[in-house]
């Protein structure tokens, strides 16, 4: 099988630029004859009710998927099953480092700030034993290299630091880089259409793939929507979600669609001209109408 997905964290409302690129996903997939499936992301920042009117925001915007909604809270046995594997594989190792002693570590050369500067990678069993009974460890990846390459129909070859992330948190939650790649190779998707804000995790994701036996997806990572003050988008900005702009009058999907350079009234129309590689390369600037 051969499916594109959109894979939204049912954290609170969709806004026009999380419709934006939810419909990217939907063409993408569409115009290569690929499968769209909806994955629901809900591992972490649950609020209730969100997943039903996310799906009924896609469905208003005339979006369509095959097969049931995936959620994540259901897979939690295929993501310790992929653990076990690494482990099995010598792959990961336990870390007890908190936050601020990651931040206050110094980074390897050309790797971010908040980099995993390896420090728990060479502890012995006996040090393990020790720092167990401060805190429970999360466990990483032993990643082994310092940087992966990934194809993005929009960036290209895409080269990118990768350090030893997180696989499972100390709390036991797995971590999204983890159940992304995991979900991606068991849902048979090849295809992966996001925002360009997670562009610098798709590195470490492909790496992950490779190493559970699993071709990397191709990747786009589309421009993400703006603020007037050009940042990233979100709900405090005003109207944005579909329910607020249906109020002031304002039709959403005309004005994602024209956001796109596309023409059209439903996805199926913009099909017929929906062209990636004429996709605005620049960000989507939108200015959210105000309360008059
Ligand atoms: N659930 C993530 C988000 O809403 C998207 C993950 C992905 O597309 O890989 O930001």
């Amino acid at each position: 099988m051969s499916a594109g997905r959109f894979a939204p964290s049912p954290s609170g409302d969709l806004h026009v630029g999380n419709l934006r690129t939810a419909l990217l996903a939907w063409l993408w997939a569409r115009r290569s004859g690929r499968d769209f499936l909806i994955r629901v992301e809900d591992l972490d920042r649950v609020r209730p009710g969100a997943e039903q009117q996310q799906l009924s925001d896609l469905r208003a915007i005339g979006l369509d998927w095959d097969g049931p909604v995936e959620r994540q809270s259901r897979r939690r046995n295929r993501y310790d099953a992929a653990v076990a594997r690494l482990q099995d594989a010598g792959r990961v190792y336990e870390c007890f480092c908190t936050r601020r002693e990651i931040l206050e570590a110094p980074t390897a050369p050309h790797h971010p700030p908040g980099s995993y500067p390896g420090t728990c990678r060479g502890l012995s069993a006996a040090e393990r034993d020790d720092r167990r009974t401060e805190r429970p460890a999360a466990l990483r990846l032993r990643a082994a290299v310092a940087v992966f390459a990934i194809e993005d129909e929009i960036h290209g070859t895409y080269e990118g630091p990768v350090d030893d992330f997180v696989l499972r948190r100390g709390d036991g939650v797995p971590a999204y880089n983890l159940a992304v790649v995991v979900d991606d190779a068991d849902q048979g998707i090849d295809q992966v259409v996001r925002g360009d804000d997670l562009l610098s995790s798709a590195p470490r994701q492909a790496l992950l793939a490779t190493l559970l036996g699993t071709a990397p997806p191709t990747y786009a990572h589309v421009p993400l929507a703006l603020n007037r003050a050009g940042q990233r988008l979100a709900k405090r900005d005003g109207a944005v979600t579909l329910a607020e702009l249906a109020a002031r009058d304002i039709d959403a999907f005309e004005l994602i669609a024209g956001s796109l350079g596309l023409a059209g009234t439903t996805p199926t129309e913009l099909l017929r001209t929906f062209d990636p590689a004429r996709l605005p390369a620049e960000p989507w600037v939108f200015d959210p109408p105000r309360q008059c």
